[in-house]
């Protein structure tokens, strides 16, 4: 994904309060990241740990962030499940159920919605990992090009589901 800023995420969340957005803390490294290895940027906060965020641009390419919750204790998703985002059946991280509130009057109202994401936002790099050739996957290469395409797309959507009124 193009290079984003703190202040540009800040002013992109679509279920944040402003001061929710001013009090996020940055993941770690935040000035030496990969761009080009990030199709979405997602992070635990690291001082809020039940607190999480994904920021992310739509199919119009406008930067949208979506502020995230982590079930309290227990309620750990294991690899049973799959994350909704990256599908990613190799990947062996742990998967939450990660709550975002509804954008506008239905937030307030508390209204949410569901994901399953990996717990600590690893999808990018899972949809990096080449199925190992043979048969089944004659192009390595073009099926990563298809799971990054995929995880674009389900990122969008969900920040659709999050913002429908
Ligand atoms: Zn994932």
């Amino acid at each position: 994904m193009q290079a984003i800023t703190l202040t540009q995420i800040r002013s992109s969340f679509i279920n944040a309060s402003r001061s929710e957005a001013a009090r996020l803390t940055p993941p770690p490294g935040f000035d030496r990241l990969d761009w080009d290895a990030l199709d979405v940027l997602g992070w635990r906060d690291p001082k809020m740990p039940l607190r999480g965020y994904l920021a992310l641009r739509t199919a119009e390419h406008r930067l949208v962030s979506v502020l995230l919750r982590a079930p309290a204790g227990g309620a750990r998703k294991n690899r049973a499940v799959l994350c909704e985002l990256c599908r990613s059946v190799e990947a062996t991280n742990e998967v939450l159920l990660w709550v975002a509130r509804r954008a506008g009057a239905a937030g307030r109202n508390g209204n949410t919605v569901g994901t399953l994401i990996c717990a600590d936002f690893t999808c990018s790099a899972n949809v990096r990992v080449a199925p190992p050739e043979g048969d089944m996957h004659p192009d390595p290469a073009a099926v990563v090009a298809r799971q990054i395409d995929g995880l674009i797309a389900r990122a969008d959507q969900f920040a659709r589901r999050v913002h429908e009124r």
